[in-house]
């Protein structure tokens, strides 16, 4: 027998998630599957112990789909971005303050187990998106009016539109023919959160000194200490390394690495690596398909583009269904999001990879021409200010 739906969601990450409450609220009928059961609290075996910064345009679309007010009290605001040069003798520190183009903060830290435990309750008040933990998508096929997709337990859906939210490797993406260009950077970037001695005062602090960038990200106080998140890129040799260290070495070590701005760190959760790569496909839509988030675009974890580039991905998407419920997926619609999307994403895969390179050079004319580059950011307002929407995704 086969089942109906408007719409099936392939992949229950957080953009996946996203997308089903982001349907489901504008009405449609939605499944969503997923082989894993996703994890809500950061202590269990498998957490994923990254946070996400929700930047303005991203904290918007959450808040106009509900899911930001059963977060926001796990949320912390990012109002300055302090980038701290601690490869001399001194250390030369750069403020880029949030006042400066907004009342409002760049965004919201939120842990990455939060949110997913936000979006699954936001999803058990809509009885239009049926959430399927424990399936797979495993085959499909289209033809111009519809998608069927078949699950893991056999049961085969017809939908007028499949979204791939299955990740980076997507295999609804390879099936379809669609090829994505890599990038590997052999770095990996090391996810752990820490309390510390000194407050954060909602200022996210990126240190660099060797390697790639180390950044520490507001999260609200843990057990009464003031408490951020951090990513630790560098090469992939050198976190395995930092990675196998005891905890009391380890924390020795990223003190030392942060150069003391926060004073000693402490770390109180498990430590995840994550591959470094840029990928694009080279298209965002095939028959009856759209890919969405990671099936279609990754990004180095700089500047906390990643996701947010995925709920403008969602949000286009819903605009276009919304507009004219008729032709959910058909070749229109679906070309539209082509166009809207696969040009932002092409401009964050170029610039956060050349960025990418930039802060990982070692050496003294690459570090000298880094404290150039930023000083020049820094002091030129206009420029300053140019960059700041580009990184918000404002302008
Ligand atoms: C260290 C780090 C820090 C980051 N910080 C930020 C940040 O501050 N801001 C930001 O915007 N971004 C950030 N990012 C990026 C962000 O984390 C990712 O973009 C995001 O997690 C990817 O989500 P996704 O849902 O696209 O993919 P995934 O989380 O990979 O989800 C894909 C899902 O698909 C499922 N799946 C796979 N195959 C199938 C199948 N056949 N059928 C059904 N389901 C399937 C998988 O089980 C998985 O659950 C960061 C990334 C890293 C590495």
């Amino acid at each position: 027998m086969i089942d109906h739906k408007d719409i099936v969601i392939s992949g229950g990450g957080i953009a996946g998630l996203v997308a089903a409450v982001a349907f489901g609220d504008a009405g449609f009928d939605v499944l969503c599957v997923d082989p894993t059961v996703p994890i809500t609290n950061r202590d269990m075996v498998g957490a994923d112990l990254r946070t996400t910064a929700y930047l303005q345009p991203g904290q918007a679309f959450l808040q106009a789909i509900g899911v930001w007010p059963l977060i926001e009290d796990r949320s912390a605001p990012l109002q300055v971005m302090r980038i701290v040069d601690a490869v001399g003798p001194d250390l030369v520190t750069k403020d880029f303050d949030a006042a400066d183009i907004s009342d409002a903060p760049f965004g919201w830290n939120v842990g990455n187990w939060d949110m997913r435990e936000g979006l699954l309750s936001q999803i058990t008040a809509l009885p239009n998106v049926d959430f399927k933990p424990g399936l797979s998508t495993t085959a499909t096929s289209t033809r111009s009016t519809e998608a069927r997709v078949t699950l893991s337990n056999g049961r085969v859906i017809s939908c007028k539109l499949l979204i791939a939210a299955d990740g980076r490797d997507s295999a609804i993406r390879k099936a379809a023919g669609i090829i994505a260009k890599r990038s590997d950077f052999g770095q990996l970037a090391l996810s752990f959160a820490v309390t510390h001695a000194m407050t954060h005062d909602d200022i996210s602090t990126e240190v660099h000194k060797s390697g790639g960038p180390f950044t520490l990200v507001p999260l609200p106080d843990f057990e009464g200490k003031p408490s951020s998140a951090v990513v630790w890129m560098d090469m992939a040799i050198a976190i395995r390394a930092m990675q196998a260290l005891p905890n009391d070495a380890f924390d020795v070590e990223i003190t030392a690495r942060s150069a003391g701005v926060l004073g000693p760190l402490t770390l109180i959760t498990a430590r995840t690596a994550w591959p470094i790569i840029s990928q694009l496909a080279s298209s965002f839509y095939s028959e009856r398909m759209a890919f969405i988030a990671e099936a279609a675009h990754v990004v180095p974890p700089i500047g906390a583009q990643g996701l947010n580039l995925s709920l403008g991905d969602i949000e286009v998407l819903l605009e276009l269904a919304k507009a004219t419920p008729k032709s959910l997926g058909d070749v229109t619609m679906l070309k539209k999001y082509h166009q809207a999307r696969r040009p932002v994403a092409q401009s964050r895969v170029i610039g956060v990879g050349a960025l990418n390179r930039a802060s990982r050079a070692d050496g003294a004319l690459a570090s000298q021409a880094r404290a150039l580059g930023l000083d020049a950011i820094h002091r030129i307002a206009p420029l300053r200010h140019a960059l700041m929407h580009l990184g918000l995704g404002t302008r």
